[in-house]
């Protein structure tokens, strides 16, 4: 058992899969969740995954010795203020955030040292386009990253406590500063996931096109867009507003690099597409290689879905 009473703040995909996780290797003793939604509490508890619910963030974190917040990263700063009184000296608070500047400036400035509250900020970079405690599965994490953020109010046994959590449910731990998750991720996840967004919004709205022909031929690559533009508008608004110096940055460069294919295309330069499609065919092969693909799992999930 690595803590006794976990507290899940948010029970959607992220907090449903940890809560699975916890039960299924009987990490903890007793798992309490607080969620806006009465409903999808209730629907963890009818799945077992939870022992009990909240109704006010009081009842839910004054027994804990591990707080993970599962919100919207902009729900983390008015949440910890709002259970700051009710907390126990000793209580480790993790986030599940997907930006960790933002995320840890805003649980932290709650709170000061003296109060003995130990924050571990980190990210499972896992997930998938679904949310709610339906949406959530044992396997998400497993062979994933997951990135810890330490900070001052980190120290190192809740660091090992909360890296060994999450290692237990197949999780590989990296560890990075907080400024520098959010460039990689800017990269990986935030850009891919914008440009997702743009495209689905461009594709639905052009002009002379029936939208029937467009879902009916979606195979031939709107549709693996779809997948990501699928995703949550709350989570995704909190992200792209608070990584805004970074993702901007990197918009700048992709128009810059779309302007330069549309040059390729309209002056014919086939050796230029050429090499630029070569060496991202090689890129697709390299994470292939490093098993970030979608696990097979997730593939029969993604199939048996799309049956329903
Ligand atoms: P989700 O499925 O939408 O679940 C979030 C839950 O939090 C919802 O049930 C939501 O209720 C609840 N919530 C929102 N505001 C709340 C508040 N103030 N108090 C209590 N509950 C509140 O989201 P998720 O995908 O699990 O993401 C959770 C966190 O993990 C986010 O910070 C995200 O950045 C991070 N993350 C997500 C992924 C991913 O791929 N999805 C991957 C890694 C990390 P309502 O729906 O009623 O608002």
């Amino acid at each position: 058992m690595i803590f006794e009473n976990v507290t899940i703040i948010g029970i959607g995909l992220i907090g449903s899969s940890l809560a699975r996780n916890l039960k299924e290797y009987n990490l903890v003793k007793k798992i309490t969740v607080y969620d806006a939604s009465f409903d999808y509490m209730k629907k963890a508890q009818q799945l077992g995954i939870v022992d009990e619910i909240a109704l006010n963030v009081e009842d839910a974190v004054k027994e804990a010795d591990l707080i993970v917040l599962a919100t919207p990263v902009g729900a983390f700063g008015p949440l910890t203020k709002k259970m700051k009184p009710f907390l126990k000296k000793g209580v480790v608070i993790t986030d599940t955030g997907s930006v960790k500047e933002y995320a840890l400036r805003e649980i932290e400035s709650h709170l000061c040292l003296e109060d003995g509250v130990i924050v571990v900020g980190g990210h499972p970079v896992a997930g998938t386009e679904k949310s709610g405690p339906e949406a959530g599965f044992l396997e998400l994490f497993r062979d994933r990253w997951c990135i810890l953020t330490p900070s001052a109010f980190s120290n190192n046994e809740a660091i090992e406590k909360v890296a060994q959590m999450w290692q237990v449910m197949g999780m590989r731990i990296e560890k990075m500063t907080p400024v520098h998750h959010d460039k990689v991720m800017a990269a990986v996840s935030h850009l891919p996931h914008l440009i997702a967004f743009s495209i689905v919004g461009t594709v639905a709205d052009l002009e002379g096109y029936e939208q029937k022909e467009i879902i009916k031929y979606s195979a031939s690559g709107f549709r693996d867009f779809t997948r990501i533009a699928g995703s949550d508008p709350t989570m995704w608004r909190d992200i792209l507003l608070n990584n805004k110096v970074t993702v901007l940055e990197l918009i700048q460069r992709f128009v810059e690099d779309l302007i330069a294919l549309e040059r390729n295309i309209r002056w014919d330069e086939g050796d230029k597409l050429f090499e630029l499609f070569s060496r991202t065919q090689k890129i697709r092969k390299e994470v292939i290689d490093a098993k970030q693909d979608q696990p097979e799992h997730e593939k029969r999930l993604c199939a048996e879905m799309r049956k329903i």
